[in-house]
């Protein structure tokens, strides 16, 4: 079984991991469904682009993961979801004392939330064609925790434990679903913190990156969207067929410490 011909829906893929697990299944002869907030030219053009590099059929669908009545329209408007990539995600940092209320729910809402509603509308979808893939970006934060990261770091836990409940109800048809937990990917999200990072402790850009952004990764290198998008695709073929309910760390060794 491959990809080929398959529908893939992807949240939050208008950019970093993804945009590029989007590129990495639609190069592999998937369609492809491409999701944020925002409604802009530049979105469907994004669409029209992969749709022309890859000849498959690549479209954008605006709906916002914080709110259940999008993430389900989502998946009614996609029509087919045969792969379900639950990726939208935001962050924010701050102690939970001082955490802002709105910055929780959002967090939770897009983090974990999206992923119920997503996974709850396209599972009958998956049923009746008689396969399914649903695959959750998690992170390495999903099985650890780091200070000031409480919204995220509950949310990310959320997802893997619902990445398990979903794996046993569907264990016994063609259908699974995992967690992908990355350590530090080089996305725009975290390249914006380099230079921060490097201002607030004087220090250069390099050692920005290997003492500060890299400190519990001891590869010393980030992860890459090809990588994951490997990863991805691992899970839709048949060799997968048998990972169900996994959370499976891709973070350069951070979490066997
Ligand atoms: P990113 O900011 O490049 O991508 C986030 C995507 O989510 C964007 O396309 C954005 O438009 C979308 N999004 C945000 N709010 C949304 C909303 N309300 N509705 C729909 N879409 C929304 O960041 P990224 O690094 O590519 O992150 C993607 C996922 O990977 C997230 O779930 C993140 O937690 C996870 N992750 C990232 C890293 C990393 O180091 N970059 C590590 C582990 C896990």
């Amino acid at each position: 079984m491959s990809v080929k011909g398959k529908t893939a829906v992807i949240t939050g893929s208008n950019s970093g991991i993804g945009l590029g697990i989007a590129t990495e299944l639609a190069k592999a002869g998937a369609n492809v469904v491409l999701n944020s907030f925002t409604d802009r030219d530049e979105d469907h053009a994004l669409a029209a682009e992969l749709s022309r590099a890859h000849g498959t059929d690549v479209r954008y669908i605006q709906a916002d993961m914080s709110k259940a009545s999008d993430c389900r329209a989502l998946i009614e408007k996609a029509g087919v979801c045969d792969i379900l990539v639950n990726n939208a995600g935001i962050q924010h940092v701050a102690a939970i004392d001082e955490f802002p209320m709105d910055k929780w729910d959002a967090i939770i809402a897009i983090n974990m939330n999206s992923a119920f509603h997503t996974t709850a509308a396209a599972l009958p979808m998956m049923r009746k064609a008689g396969w399914g893939r649903v695959i959750n970006i998690a992170s390495a934060h999903g099985l650890r925790a780091s200070p000031f990261k409480s919204a995220y770091v509950t949310a990310k836990h959320g997802v893997v434990g619902m990445t398990k409940v979903v794996a046993l109800e569907t264990a016994q048809e063609p259908i699974t679903c995992n967690a992908i937990c990355p350590g530090y990917v080089l996305t725009p999200l975290v390249e914006a913190q380099i230079p921060d990072t490097a201002k607030k402790y004087g220090i250069s850009e390099e050692e920005a990156i290997e003492k500060v952004i890299l400190l519990k990764q001891p590869s010393k290198e980030f992860v890459t969207v090809e990588q994951l998008a490997g990863m991805a695709l691992f899970l839709c073929s048949d060799a997968g067929a048998q990972t169900t309910g996994t959370a499976l760390p891709m973070d350069g060794g951070w979490t066997t410490q």
